[in-house]
């Protein structure tokens, strides 16, 4: 099966962190890891820009994302986000028994900031470059949101290496901001399960106190932070490659007919009537994406596709032939 409903790295993993799972094993099992990361958060905060301070990691950016909604947020207070946007959000949300707030984008995948604050929400969730649409928030935008916001707004910077721009800087100016990233996507470590955020310190210790420590394996630290510190060009070159496969493969989709917003992320979105069939028929042909049903019809190709898509990650040269062939023959078994 070519997975590309997962947004995942299709050129692999770094060579550093593959040679320091290698090397780890017998050193690591038997003890516990550090208990909030220190070294992974020392490299990390190199890599951002910041003070280790400003670091808090995670058992991916799910559990960054979790963390933060049961440590800044009580039982029935608000969360805002847009629609359509990262699925695990609202399941995170409901699960801390959040009021979820929805706001489909503009046609144009623009996010409207007004309706975003109208219940003044306790966490406003901004996930940019957006999933599963692939668009951008502008920076001055998310600044907006942060100047206006009544509380906490977690931008989720997941794609931020495939778009080239962050919000990172605006957390020393904004303490109710907080930035959080992976390595599940740009640094091909989906496996080992770490994510982080950039965040004040006294957020960074709201976050950390609401599920204590541990989190990031022994092993998963030692891989991540040599990934950080030494595969910066495989990183580059991951990017690289991907930004080149989606920009062919969006080409090669609206040369069908399909209306792909430009994507800033390493996977495209696709409105198509039918998506739930195709993506079926593309798996019996090898091919796995993520279709989307249901999504509000802010723009003309989701009304006329019913408001469903495809979300379809970039993979190398052959992926993507395999996965075009599949589309087109599921899409005439589709009609
Ligand atoms: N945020 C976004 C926007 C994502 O797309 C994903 C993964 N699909 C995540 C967070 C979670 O990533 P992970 O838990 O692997 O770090």
């Amino acid at each position: 099966m070519i997975e590309l409903g997962d947004n995942t790295s299709r050129w692999g993993a770094p060579p550093a962190a593959i040679r320091a799972m290698r090397d780890a094993a017998d050193a690591m099992l038997c003890g516990y890891p550090e208990m909030y990361s220190r070294t992974l958060k020392d490299v990390l905060a190199r890599y951002a820009g910041v003070d280790p301070d400003m670091i808090v990691t995670g058992n991916g950016s799910d559990d960054i994302l979790d963390s933060t909604f049961r440590g800044v947020a009580e039982p029935g207070d608000r969360l805002a986000m847009l629609e359509p946007t990262f699925v695990m959000v609202p399941i995170f949300a409901q699960l801390h028994r959040l009021m979820v707030d929805r706001v489909p984008l503009d046609a144009s995948y623009r996010l409207p900031v007004d309706p975003l604050l109208a219940n003044a929400p306790r966490i406003i969730y901004l996930c940019a470059p957006n999933n599963p649409t692939g668009t951008v928030i502008p920076r001055a935008t998310i600044e907006e949101v942060v100047s206006r916001a009544p509380g906490v707004v977690l931008v989720d910077e997941a794609y931020f290496e495939f778009a080239g721009e962050t919000a990172a800087s605006l957390v020393r100016e904004f303490p109710q901001l907080i930035v959080a990233r992976t390595l599940s996507k740009a640094f091909g470590l989906a496996g080992l399960r770490v994510g982080y955020a950039i965040a004040s310190p006294k957020m960074v210790r709201a976050i950390e106190a609401a599920r204590g420590p541990y989190t990031v394996s022994a092993m998963s630290e030692r891989a991540a932070a040599a990934a950080v510190e030494l595969d910066g060009a495989w990183v580059r070159e991951n990017v690289a490659n991907s930004v080149a496969a989606r920009d062919r493969l969006a080409i090669a989709l609206r040369q069908r007919g399909l209306d792909v917003p430009p994507s800033a992320t390493n996977f495209v979105f696709a409105p198509v009537a039918n998506a739930g069939a195709i993506a079926k028929a593309m798996r019996e042909r090898g091919v796995s994406v993520r279709p989307f049903a249901k999504i509000p019809q802010f723009c003309a190709a989701l009304v006329e596709s019913k408001g469903e898509a495809l979300r379809i990650t970039a993979g190398p040269d052959d992926e993507i032939d395999a996965a075009l062939t599949a589309f087109d023959e599921a899409r005439a078994a589709c009609v």
